[in-house]
């Protein structure tokens, strides 16, 4: 079956340029200035739109068991979500599994989780909560017989790694061709504040940002890129930044040419500390917490001038009313997680690209292309050349939406970007030929998403634009 767009202006991370697109079946097959609809069987009409790669999620935690709460949306209500938001694929970070597990324990758990649930291709990074010479010698075959080319470790939580393990971690990451994720909050601090504000009965949510400082979090972010240094120049990627210290630290990095990477997230450019005065402030608690406005300005500053190479969201859903039961007296008891899975694109797309401070193009490289390249999908995902998947998310950039969360997709009972106008919209979203998501329906199926085998690390492949 060939589908033509037609009409459309087509962007990818280089360029945009009116032209059509054809699809064969689930492939890109060909893109130029005019096809000829005459050789197609089903024509979409793309004109006013943008025809971008659909969005690559690099940070989402579906059906993540936290030990205390198991997050409210699965691979099916949480890949649905992403399909109606114009993403096309998302690589999930897995959960911590039980004290001693091997990596393949929750890989295995994690293919059961997805199997015939996702709308949309996936995969999953993989997560490190011990080191010792089993999981190290474990790692060759994650990456080259699983296709799990990324780990994470954390520095803060349960299974936290102490700088002798990150060390050995880095070292045979970089030598397995495995790209290495960071969680960067410095444990110790966090549990001083915490003793310390739980002793003077300070237990608002103010108190959750106030417990986890800015200094907190880029102590970590600048004792990981050491560390990486010190691995031989360990490839590392550092997710979900919040603040422009920490920005500042990797800027230099990547200034002496170290293999470093950042992501942040909507929340983090969008929303500020100032949310954990509201009523409703359990809403917006999450790891790294809001911060001050003069920390959105920085990372703004990031995303214009090519700092920061990904925006993923840390989509992580814990109700409201679960949020309010456990932790209405007690910040330190309140589920930590923001969702955003459906609104990434459009939000970035708003506050970006019709504002003026970004290309479309740019916008294409932070949510697309750069993602797809760091973990090991390009030019399958992220890319429109033919030869790659027909994941495609078609934009009407003149559409005005206010987020509603009575209008999104995913299984939680709020959003932190209620009443949030958008302007410019995801219309129609392909995933490998088929459509998953028009004219504001959801038209995708459970078992269509593929897990995707990812590519090694490799430096040369993968790097940023
Ligand atoms: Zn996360």
């Amino acid at each position: 079956m060939l589908t033509l767009i037609k009409g459309g202006t087509l962007v990818d991370d280089t360029r945009e340029q009116r032209g059509d697109l054809l699809i064969e079946g689930e492939k890109i097959i060909k893109t130029a200035a005019r096809i000829d609809a005459a050789v197609a069987d089903r024509i979409i009409d793309a004109s006013g739109l943008l025809v971008m790669p659909g969005g690559v999620d690099v940070h989402t935690h579906f059906n993540i068991d936290t030990g205390s709460a198991v997050s409210c949306d699965d691979f099916y209500s949480g890949t649905r979500a992403a399909a109606c938001g114009g993403t096309t694929t998302i690589v999930d970070h897995m959960g911590f599994g039980p004290a001693g597990c091997n990596l393949h324990h929750q890989l295995e758990k994690y293919h059961r989780d997805a199997r015939g649930k996702a709308v949309i291709d996936y995969s999953f990074h993989g997560v490190i909560q011990h080191v010792d010479e089993a999981i190290l010698d474990e790692l060759y075959a994650m990456v080259h017989m699983e296709g799990i080319s990324s780990f994470k470790f954390y520095l803060t939580y349960q299974y936290h790694l102490n700088d002798g393990d990150v060390l050995r971690l880095l070292e045979r990451l970089k030598e397995v061709g495995a790209l290495a994720t960071v969680h960067p909050e410095n444990d110790a601090v966090i549990a001083h504040h915490r003793q310390r504000l739980l002793a003077e009965n300070k237990r608002a949510p103010i108190w959750h940002a106030l417990s986890r400082p800015v200094a907190c979090e880029a102590e970590a972010i600048a004792r990981s890129i050491n560390l990486a240094q010190l691995a031989g120049n360990a490839p590392l990627y550092i997710v979900h930044l919040s603040n422009g210290l920490g920005m500042d630290y990797i800027k230099l990095a990547k200034a002496r040419g170290q293999p470093v990477w950042m992501e942040t997230c909507p929340q983090y450019l969008l929303l500020d500390i100032g949310h954990y005065q509201r009523e409703d402030a359990l809403k917006y608690i999450l790891s790294p917490p809001l911060r001050p406005h003069p920390e959105l300005d920085s990372l703004w500053g990031g995303i214009n001038d090519g700092s920061i190479d990904t925006v993923a969201t840390d989509h992580c859903t814990f109700p409201y009313s679960l949020r309010q039961a456990r932790a209405a007296e007690d910040f330190t008891r309140c589920p930590n997680g923001l969702p955003g899975v459906e609104n990434r694109l459009a939000l970035l797309f708003s506050e970006g690209v019709a504002k003026g401070r970004i290309s479309a193009s740019r916008f294409v490289a932070l949510t697309s292309a750069n993602p797809a390249r760091l973990f090991g999908l390009w030019p399958d995902k992220g890319s429109l050349r033919p030869g790659s998947d027909a994941d495609l998310v078609l934009f009407d950039p003149q559409r005005r939406q206010v987020i509603r969360h009575a209008d999104l997709h995913d299984n939680t009972d709020y959003s932190p970007w209620e009443g949030f106008a958008c302007d410019g919209w995801p219309v129609i979203t392909l995933s490998r030929g088929e459509i998953v998501w028009q004219d504001g329906i959801f038209c995708g199926q459970a078992g269509h998403g593929r897990f995707i085998h990812r590519k090694p690390f490799f430096l040369k492949h993968q790097e940023a634009k």
